[in-house]
């Protein structure tokens, strides 16, 4: 059975997340281990560590994903900001392993005065962590929606970034807003076949880690990072059949970043996705 879950908040203490993850029926989740909109790296109790750990296993929570802070950006052309990337990513990692977390994702960054020099430094970053430590949890590179100065929209961007990886990845996590915006056709299976035929060939049968399961609010290739409700936008709920019923994601892990005023927004959106996952096309 296809895992799924949301992105969770972590309000109240880190171990809650579980708690709503399984309130919502999930049984795989996503959360951030700090807040991601400011630099402060908090202390994670021991206890909360302990707590988060007993719960999900109980819970059968699996695999734990930890999104990384939106501030990172290691293709920054200013040297101030790209070390404080650095040493945040790296906190990152730790916390995550903390945590027992399967993965850690990453948005590559971007670049405003030069893409291929900006992609150029971030791959310099990745190698240097990759010397610096080994750490069980992986890195996964998100697919962006090509917004200005956008290092990673493309699978030969993340080929590319994930060559430099070495030590540390582990795949990349596909969002479908993302690749949608990017300009990727998702609501045909041909095109759906070529682009899974170019992720395993420029990067690995098994690169796909997991999948951000995002409708959009934009037209296709409009490269505007808007994520919507699943069916409510322009991939729409036959696009998302199409692409949930190919083979190589059955297996995938799905987590949600749909929009969210209450947890009701989960619950429907959640709802919708049982349905196109009982309604594959043969
Ligand atoms: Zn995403
Ligand atoms: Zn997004």
């Amino acid at each position: 059975m296809q895992r799924l879950g949301v992105h969770t908040s972590i309000a109240g203490g880190i171990h809650l997340s579980i708690e709503r993850a399984r309130d919502l029926g999930c049984n795989t989740l996503q959360l951030f281990s700090h807040s991601p909109r400011n630099w402060g790296r908090p202390e994670i109790s021991y206890e909360a560590v302990q707590r988060f750990k007993e719960l999900r296993k109980i819970y059968d929570i699996e695999p734990v994903f930890v999104h990384s802070s939106y501030l990172i950006n290691i293709a920054s052309p200013d040297r101030h900001l790209r070390r404080r990337s650095m040493d945040m990513l790296i906190w990152e990692l730790e916390a995550a392993q903390l945590l027992g977390a399967d993965y850690l994702i990453l948005h590559p960054g971007s670049s405003s005065v030069d893409i291929s020099e900006g992609r150029k430094r971030a791959k310099r970053v990745l190698r240097k962590i990759s010397k610096r430590g080994r750490w069980k949890v992986r890195l996964l590179l998100e697919n962006t929606a090509g917004e200005r100065g956008d290092i990673s929209s493309t699978v030969e961007d993340l080929a590319e970034l994930l060559e430099a990886s070495w030590g540390i990845a582990g795949g990349i996590c596909f969002d479908t807003c993302h690749a949608f915006q990017a300009g990727y056709e998702l609501r045909n299976a041909e095109e759906i076949e070529k682009l899974i035929d170019k992720i395993h060939r420029l990067i690995d049968k098994n690169a796909v880690k997991l999948i951000h399961l995002n409708d959009s609010k934009k037209p296709l290739g409009f490269r505007v990072d808007r994520h919507e409700h699943i069916g409510k936008g322009k991939i729409g709920n036959e696009g998302f059949r199409i692409l949930l019923s190919n083979p190589a994601f059955s297996d995938v892990p799905v987590i949600l970043e749909t929009p969210k005023k209450t947890d009701r927004d989960d619950l429907m959106n959640l709802r919708r996705v049982k349905r196109l996952l009982r309604q594959k096309l043969r």
